[in-house]
């Protein structure tokens, strides 16, 4: 169902410049902030107005990538930057797009060292853009399946208690990432910067845009999907559900990106998604027999993949988790292919 055949709805702003075919609300941050029927209780127009950068003042250069919800420019503004221009047609929605205003209001409010620095947002359609700062690093997914790059227990450890930081602090906020994965973690010079928090109900539009299978699912998307998610992507399609993400299916999540790490490929590599939700719906796992790393080690990878979400770790446990893992005898031997083997010390 869509909102398309409803009147276009105006806000009563002191900006004329919106212009008269457009569905999609301007955000009414015009200076008097006069916001026809108190669209943003949790806002104030001055709080919006600080985010607001207008898309002229934004210089767009080269297309980085694509994804699921627009395109990725690198851009100029104030410096380097990135810029996630949103294909408007998937917006017209109002509710939709006051969904995401709220959400990425959210982001304003983050600042940590694990963090991508979220710069500002432009609200005026036809242009929808967020802007962040520029990641000069590589994605962990790059590393891990393009490169091939083998990360040492030591650097693995490392990793994993850097996206746990940014995560507890994400979700001390009361942020759910949504999107957890290792495509939204990058790595430069060691440290890690999380991207893409909070942007999944907008981008579960847009998998019209994409490539998907027969379900509808982007590609290398599943693996990161708890249980109960696949119950309700069972039961439902896609593009009309809310999903019910939370703060332990981002713990779920992270689980996976704990797997990518140690076997450098992801869980139910090679199956096809109906197998993939029917096995994970019903609590069955990627069998751990072949990856030769201690218990403590594979536990992680049980805990964040526990069937109910109660049981799931949060990061601050996680966190004391990786912290006890031993160091020493978790590095790899060199002679052994997986990276994680057993060695002498043991
Ligand atoms: P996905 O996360 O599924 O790869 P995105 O739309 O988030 O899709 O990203 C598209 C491309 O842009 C990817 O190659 C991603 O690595 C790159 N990208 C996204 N955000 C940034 C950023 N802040 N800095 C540098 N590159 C980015
Ligand atoms: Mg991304």
């Amino acid at each position: 169902s869509t909102d398309s055949d409803r009147t276009p709805v105006r806000v009563d702003s002191q900006d004329s410049q919106v212009s008269d075919t457009e569905t999609v609300t301007d955000g009414g941050l015009g200076a008097g902030g006069s916001v026809a029927g108190n669209r943003w209780p949790r806002q104030s127009s001055l709080s919006m107005r600080e985010w607001d950068i207008p898309f002229d003042e934004l210089k767009i250069g080269e297309l980085i990538g694509s994804g699921r919800f627009g395109a990725v420019y690198r851009g100029q503004w104030h410096g380097d930057v990135a810029v996630k221009v949103l294909d408007v047609n998937y917006l017209k929605d109002e509710k939709t797009l006051e969904q995401f205003k709220n959400e990425v209001s959210t982001f304003r409010k983050t600042r940590h060292e694990n963090l991508i620095l979220f710069m500002g947002a432009c609200m005026k359609p036809p242009q929808l853009a967020i802007v962040t700062s520029l990641s000069k690093g590589m994605t962990l997914y790059t590393h891990i399946h393009l490169r091939k790059d083998k990360f040492n227990m030591t650097k693995t450890k490392n990793v994993a208690q850097q996206i746990s930081q940014g995560m507890g602090y994400l979700h001390a906020k009361g942020i759910v990432h949504k999107d957890l994965k290792s495509k939204n973690i990058f790595v430069e010079n060691g440290k890690v910067v999380i991207t893409d928090f909070g942007l999944f109900s907008i981008t579960k539009l847009c998998f019209g845009n994409r490539k998907s299978d027969s379900l509808g699912i982007p590609p290398g998307w599943l693996c990161y999907l708890a249980p109960e998610i696949m119950w309700s992507l069972q039961a439902h399609n896609p593009h009309d559900v809310e999903l019910p993400f939370s703060k332990a299916s981002d713990v779920y999540a992270f689980g996976t990106v704990w797997y990518e790490l140690l076997c450098g490929e992801w869980p139910f590599k090679g199956q096809p998604p109906e197998a993939v939700i029917w096995q994970v719906g019903k609590g069955m796992k990627q069998p751990l027999a072949n990856l030769q790393a201690s218990s403590d080690v594979k536990d992680i990878l049980m805990l964040c993949w526990s069937f109910r979400p109660g049981e799931r770790p949060d990061f601050i446990r996680l966190l004391t988790i990786l912290e006890k893992l031993p160091k020493k005898r978790l590095e790899r031997s060199p002679s052994h292919p997986v990276h994680l083997s057993r060695s002498a010390e043991s």
